[in-house]
């Protein structure tokens, strides 16, 4: 489980090209260039590790595009104080970024597989702990909430209802929501008990959410 001076050169090419993309959160792109992505990879598709896509993870899943990554982590405006909640752990790669801002962080998975294999590898990396569970994420966390942001990694049908719940006054719902083929980001903030400000943002094209409050095949 090596960084080599190589890797952390083509981390910091990543971090430029985002940057020239549009993502101005200097905190955001601190943690993208502190997490080696390469470690998340099958050692034999290690070359693919610092380029600004997505990639297949097995199981039919994917580790997000390093954009997708930066601009949903932007948009949970996250402190060191803050507790969240991610929805699809999948390769532990976003929960990795997510502990380089908070300590808080909290992961679901709903395939077992994955969930197995991600849990194994970030126990062995570098990166901070945080607490995994496999189940139905469209449903949240409720054992550790509420959440100061909760953030969603696949492409959901609707708002759930639970994750809304589970969110703090003041805290911030990231989900991209649309049909199977194209989603668009959703930032969705607690105002009050009964009251949520909703922003659509740019588009995105996620795996499905499964789960009660997601896709159903
Ligand atoms: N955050 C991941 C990463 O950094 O690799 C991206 C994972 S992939 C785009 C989305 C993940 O969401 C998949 O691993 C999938 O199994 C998981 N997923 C889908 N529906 C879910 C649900 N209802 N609860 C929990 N995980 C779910």
């Amino acid at each position: 489980m090596t960084d080599h001076y190589r890797h952390r050169g083509q981390r910091r090419g990543l971090v430029t090209a985002l940057r020239g993309r549009g993502i101005a959160d200097e905190h955001v792109l601190a943690a993208i260039g502190a997490v080696p992505r390469h470690l998340f990879f099958d050692p034999g598709f290690e070359a693919h590790a610092y380029h600004d896509k997505a990639f297949p993870i097995g199981e039919g899943q994917t580790i997000s595009q390093p954009y997708t990554v930066a601009y949903q982590t932007a948009l949970l405006g996250l402190q060191p104080n803050h507790r969240v909640l991610e929805v699809g752990t999948g390769s532990g790669y976003q929960c990795a970024v997510l502990l380089q801002l908070t300590p808080l962080v909290h992961s679901i998975e709903c395939n077992a597989v994955l969930f197995e294999r991600t849990a194994q590898l970030l126990a062995r990396l570098d990166v901070g702990r945080p607490d995994l569970h496999c189940g139905d994420g469209s449903l949240g966390l409720p054992e550790a909430a509420p959440y100061d942001a909760i953030l969603v990694t696949a492409g959901a049908p609707a708002l759930p209802p639970a994750l809304l719940r589970q969110l703090k006054i003041g805290g911030r719902l990231v989900i991209p929501v649309g049909d199977a083929g194209q989603q668009r980001m959703v930032r969705v903030v607690r105002e009050g008990p009964n009251n949520y400000l909703r922003e659509e943002l740019e588009e995105f094209r996620f795996v499905p959410l499964r789960g009660a409050a997601g896709w159903r095949t």
